[in-house]
């Protein structure tokens, strides 16, 4: 069988850094907000060229963070509106949700799965305070007309990057093309934990401050609280094993990358749309994903040959009981992106052999 991502075998290439890293924490006898997630802290701002990171214990919670240090520094208040693709992971919407702040979900472009900004702007109204948009897959939005309409309504952008470590868009990085960005670092993700972990990065002094000491009860100073705040930290261990892992982000997405281009250069049947990247934007594959109308088929017909596929995703996020009031909303190229997609297996250590044979099986798919 052919795995999607095979994590045991990626994380065993650097199995002795990350096991003296381990120890090295272990030995420290420190093991919250110590020197390790200081160092990935600093290391991470500077691989995506901005001013900070602060570790946070997931993605989700860098997203809800940025939203909430927005409100505690005045700039949104209850019920304002974000504005956000139609098409992403659930957890860009639970974070506006989970701050009584409303989401309201715009169309993606049906060839790059990406939030399409002609749409963004009837979509504003007098309540509108920002946008998020979703790196989604591994590709960058059109970050110059996403800021531009920003600019225009003085709305705060904020990237959702968890699927985008590392992607370009012009000559700045993922997690500095807007006023401030969520990462995750799940174990799936490109830059992947061995738990959880999470990084907000900004270049904005007062909103990094507001986050730092909301993810830590609200505190700035030792038992002193400025907010009623959350617990939500990177650990020692999570930090000492992602500074391992980051210094070979860009050869893994290299890797990547030598894996999309063998999948667009060699699948070649009707049936099957491969994606594509615009010609602004830059893309680190941390999915790749086509489409089919015979998905569910093509998912059979490809596991009765050995090879593990995923649907990312299978239900949108308005038709989730989560959120039954949208239920009987429709957004059609959402719910066409969602019934069509299939994820390819891709990864770091994935053999050229088995991406030859997964061409092959697919060629013959009809
Ligand atoms: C993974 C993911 C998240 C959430 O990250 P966690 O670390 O799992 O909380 C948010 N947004 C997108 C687009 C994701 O893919």
């Amino acid at each position: 069988m052919i795995p999607f991502l095979d994590l045991k075998a990626l994380n065993a290439q650097y199995r002795a850094e990350l096991i003296a890293a381990c120890t090295r924490v272990i030995d420290s006898g420190w093991y919250i907000q110590g020197n390790e997630c200081k160092a990935f802290e600093k290391e991470f701002a500077e691989y995506c060229g901005t001013k900070y990171a602060i570790g946070v214990a997931n993605g989700l919670d860098a997203l809800i963070l940025i939203l909430r240090a927005y409100k505690e520094l005045g700039i949104m208040s209850d019920g304002d509106e974000v504005i956000v693709p139609s098409n992403t992971y659930i957890a860009t919407i639970l974070a506006i949700s989970l701050n009584n702040l409303v989401p309201v979900l715009v169309e993606p472009e049906l060839d790059t799965y990406l939030i399409d900004p002609s749409k963004i702007e009837e979509k504003i109204t007098s309540r509108t305070k920002a946008i998020m948009p979703v790196h989604l897959y591994g590709q960058t939005c059109e970050m110059d007309k996403i800021n531009e309409i920003a600019k225009k309504y003085n709305l705060k952008v904020i990237e959702d990057s968890a699927q985008s470590h590392g992607a370009y868009f012009g000559d700045k990085r993922s997690g500095n093309l807007g006023d401030a960005s969520g990462f995750s670092f799940y174990p799936g993700k490109n830059l992947g934990a061995l738990g959880d972990g999470g990084a907000v990065t900004t270049n904005d002094d007062e909103l990094a401050q507001a986050i730092r000491a909301l993810g830590n009860y609200g505190s700035h100073k030792k038992y002193e609280n400025l907010y009623k705040g959350i617990n939500s930290r990177l650990d020692e261990m999570q930090a000492a094993l992602l500074r391992v892992k980051l210094r070979y982000l860009d050869e893994e997405i290299q890797k990547r990358r030598e894996i999309a281009s063998y999948y667009l250069e060699n699948i070649k049947n009707e049936n099957i749309i491969l994606p594509i990247v615009r010609a602004n934007n830059n893309h680190v594959w941390h999915l790749f994903v086509i489409r089919t109308k015979n998905r569910d088929a093509l998912q059979k017909y490809l596991l009765e040959n050995g090879i593990q596929t995923l649907i990312h995703y299978p239900i949108p996020p308005h038709k989730q009981k989560a959120y039954s009031e949208w239920n009987s909303q429709s957004y059609p190229i959402s719910e066409q992106i969602h019934k069509e997609v299939l994820s390819l297996p891709i990864s770091g250590v994935q053999s050229l052999e088995d991406t030859m044979k997964i061409v092959k099986i697919i060629n013959d798919f009809n």
